[in-house]
């Protein structure tokens, strides 16, 4: 059995659908096809939950009435026999309806979750209509019914396995199954997600869960590049990496995957696929245990970095201070990215600034605190990078006038990662791309 996940560009359109209808189709293995939002859906559902958060209904009302225009029009291209599009028209009326609904009782937090789980109820129900359409045998698989995230907000495959297998035996006249990503359900039984992007991970753990042949993760673009193609002008597609490497680079910030896509994979040795919707010719990039080759890979950056510095003469000759600061963070479940120390002093960064005051609070008593916001981490990512000789030169030597707070190295044998303000990150990464990869 395999994994085939399709973003928000690769549903936007109704031709796209069309099309991810024949790609699915070409397929002679079973496959679970994971969807996404229409993009533009989950933003738009964002927005619409944050104004009946602050009470501006008004608003909250018309951006509701504007996306059901978007999904009106899309139906109207998507199918076109008469029994299609009388289903679609009320599978749209059933969720606007709902969103409706919404806008008249009080707002919570678990009420906002299922505003944002409406994309993707949408857009794998209205592929459905369309396989129907199109005579395609199939199941409408509810992720709600598997997909379920413990209280700590972890996904545990082991239960996701022994749901999806008993549902996959309702079907056993099936091979081919769809469902949606991002979606879940918590420890309170309340609709839930995986957080932005989370379709991705929807899909790595369910393809853990079903221990599948592949993962594919079909985009908009031909796999994994060298570095962001939305900030440098000349990227190249990697061929092969490792699950260690792809892991670096979603945790540091590639969007082309979810941060914690990549371990269920790794720990159940499936391959992942990146492949491009638009271009299903393209080669991809194949995520593997090998990397394939040695040397640096990529760079990516990950953005809305703190970086707090305690100070402290204490810490001199002192042991156990780190434990005691690291203490802090771990209390308030806030991880840390990067860390540097010297003898007085330690630096580490968190992107997750929801306790901050309670942390700094907390530090106090181990010295004087200082703090800077908007800080970015440029990552370099690559098999074995810090045994590569000369790697330190050339990463150096690339950097022309740009301040950097904090360098770490040799954390990971895969990774070096810099800190710098955000408003240098572009002129850093279009920098790294010439000097480590010769690209203009
Ligand atoms: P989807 O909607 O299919 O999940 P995303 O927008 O989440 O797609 O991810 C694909 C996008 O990731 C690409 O269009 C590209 O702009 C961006 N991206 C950022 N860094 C990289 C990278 N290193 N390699 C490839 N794409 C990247
Ligand atoms: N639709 C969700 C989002 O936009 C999940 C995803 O696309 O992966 O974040
Ligand atoms: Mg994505």
């Amino acid at each position: 059995m395999k994994v085939m996940k399709f973003g928000g560009t690769s549903v936007g359109k109704p031709e796209r659908m069309h099309h991810i209808a024949g790609l699915v189709t070409k397929e002679t293995e079973p496959t679970i096809v994971v969807l996404s939002a229409l993009s533009g859906s989950t933003n738009a559902l964002v927005e619409i939950a944050e104004n009946i958060a602050k009470g501006d209904r008004g608003v909250a009302k018309q951006l509701i009435d504007k996306l059901e225009a978007h999904y009106q029009q899309f139906i109207s291209e998507l199918v076109k026999k008469p029994a299609a599009t009388e289903k679609a028209k009320s599978i749209i009326a059933e969720h606007f309806e709902f969103l409706n609904i919404i806008l008249k009782i009080s707002f919570s937090e678990a009420l906002s979750k299922d505003i944002l789980a409406q994309g993707e109820l949408l857009s794998t129900k209205l592929f459905s209509v369309y396989l129907e359409e199109q005579e395609i045998a199939h199941a409408l698989i509810p992720a709600l019914e598997f997909m379920t995230i413990d209280s700590y907000d972890e996904p545990q495959i082991g239960s996701i396995k022994v749901k999806l297998s008993q549902i996959i035996k309702q079907h056993a006249d099936k091979t081919l199954f769809v469902t949606q990503g991002y979606i879940s359900r918590n420890a309170r039984g309340e609709v839930d997600n995986l957080k932005r992007g989370g379709s991705d991970y929807s899909a790595s753990l369910i393809a853990a869960a079903i221990n599948a042949t592949v993962c594919e993760i079909w985009t908009d673009i031909d796999g994994m590049h060298n570095n962001d193609p939305r900030i440098v002008n000349k990227t190249l597609p990697i061929t092969q990496m490792s699950f260690d490497e792809a892991a670096e680079l979603a945790y540091f910030g590639a969007k082309i995957l979810h941060p914690a896509s990549i371990w269920p994979a790794q720990q159940y040795k499936i391959p992942v696929k990146l492949l491009n919707t638009m271009q299903p010719e393209a080669k991809g990039t194949l995520v593997v245990e090998e990397a394939g080759s040695v040397g640096v890979k990529a760079v990516a950056a990950k953005d809305n970095i703190i970086a707090i510095r305690i100070k402290s003469s204490r810490m001199l000759l002192a042991y156990g201070f780190l434990r005691k600061i690291f203490e802090v963070f771990e209390k308030y479940r806030t991880p840390i990215d990067m860390i540097t120390t010297s003898e007085v002093a330690v630096s580490l960064t968190i992107d997750n600034p929801i306790f901050l005051k309670e942390i700094l609070r907390e530090l106090e008593p181990f010295g004087t605190t200082e703090v800077d916001y908007n800080q970015a981490i440029i990552s370099v990512v690559g098999n074995e990078i810090s045994q590569t000789t000369d790697i330190i030169r050339k990463l150096f030597g690339s950097i022309v006038n740009i301040p950097i707070r904090m360098v770490s190295y040799g954390g990971s044998p895969h990774n070096i990662s810099l800190l710098t303000d955000a408003e240098h990150k572009i002129q850093l990464l279009q920098q790294l791309n010439k000097g480590m990869f010769g690209l203009d």
